[in-house]
């Protein structure tokens, strides 16, 4: 078999290659309207109510990591995905596969942590399924999280939504959980190890959009990171997006880890981190919102939303040049989530 008529690690990366499989592949076999918004999670009607639907599998390597682990990342990813259409998200089903002899106690530190995170975001799992596998048919356990919310206003956030002159804001420091899964990984300690940023999104944007009815899209940056989920907004809204290198908040050991590892973290993944394109009349509102919840205390505008060079990220550099973000090609980090 040739190579292109093979799944590959690059399609599971949330990168150019995966977006090429959903569009080729899964939206047309599939083939409704809903699907095709290509979104964090779907917006539908029933009866009066807006609800949104998303679902997402954690095949994450570690399970546990500095920060978090894959029952706690399980829970807030589902639950971001559901917040960044401005849903408040209600309930979640859960279902683990799990590989045949994996300690009973891992098994219930990690319900534990599940338990904890749905509660802190004011979530239910209220229905779930088990499969056992044999030993080697899968690694350890992986789980998948669906959810629903609901949209109790007439926000219409989404990717495509993004306007020219929209300021784009971030919620905090970028490429936190790439780098403390892949040290992790890697066996790699540094002297302030890096924390997974894995974190509950809803109430942070439950303020956001308390404080303005003018945020346009929002979506949070996880695998692909920050230069991917940009360009997929850039590309869903049909416009250009300028970035300013110098207002990218990372922390100085994720910097040093990147340098060493060879790897660029406005393409790692964040687990507890929003993208924000906000109207640029309230934008100074929303970020002085988003600097007041604990989840958002790291919040800075990073660039602004153009007519040019549509569908394309564009970044001023530090050193005063300018460079193109362009999505994820290749797999950097396999399993990341
Ligand atoms: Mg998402």
């Amino acid at each position: 078999m040739k190579k292109e008529d093979v799944i590959s690690l690059d399609h599971g990366s949330g990168g150019r290659a995966s977006h090429e499989l959903i569009t080729r592949v899964f939206l047309p076999g599939f083939d409704n309207a809903l699907l095709d918004s290509l979104e964090d999670s779907t917006v539908f009607e029933v009866g009066d109510h807006r609800m949104a639907f998303s679902t997402d599998s954690y095949t994450v390597d570690p399970i546990f990591f500095p920060g978090g682990d894959i029952g706690c990342l399980a829970v807030h990813g589902t639950v971001n995905d559901i917040a960044m259409r401005g849903a408040e998200p209600l309930y979640l089903s859960v279902g683990f596969i799990i590989e045949e002899g994996f300690p009973m106690a891992d098994l219930e530190r990690i319900l534990k942590s599940m338990k904890e995170a749905a509660d802190t975001a004011g979530v239910q799992i209220i229905t779930g399924d088990t499969k056992v596998v044999n030993r080697g048919s899968v690694d350890k356990i992986f789980i998948n999280t669906s959810g629903i919310g609901i949209i109790k206003n007439k926000s219409d956030i989404a990717g495509k939504n993004a306007r020219v002159g929209d300021s784009v804001l971030v919620s905090g420091t970028m490429g936190d959980h790439g780098v403390a899964v892949l040290s992790m990984r890697e066996g790699l300690s540094f002297k302030a190890p890096i924390q997974s940023d894995s974190a509950p999104l809803n109430g942070l944007v439950a303020d956001m959009m308390a404080a303005s009815d003018m945020i346009h899209a929002m979506r949070d940056p996880t695998r692909g990171g920050l230069a991917t989920t940009l360009n997929e907004i850039a590309l869903q809204s049909d416009v250009g997006i300028e970035l300013v290198e110098d207002q990218i908040p990372l922390r100085e050991g994720v910097e040093g880890a990147c340098e060493l590892l060879g790897l660029d973290p406005l393409y790692l993944a964040n687990e507890g981190k929003l993208i924000a394109f906000v109207d640029p009349a309230d934008a100074q509102k929303v970020l002085e919102t988003m600097k007041k919840n604990p989840y958002g205390r790291e919040s800075v505008v990073i660039g602004t939303v153009v007519a040019e060079n549509q569908g394309k990220v564009f970044m001023k550099t530090g050193i005063g040049g300018t460079r193109i973000l362009d999505m994820l090609t290749g797999e950097q980090l396999p399993r990341i989530c």
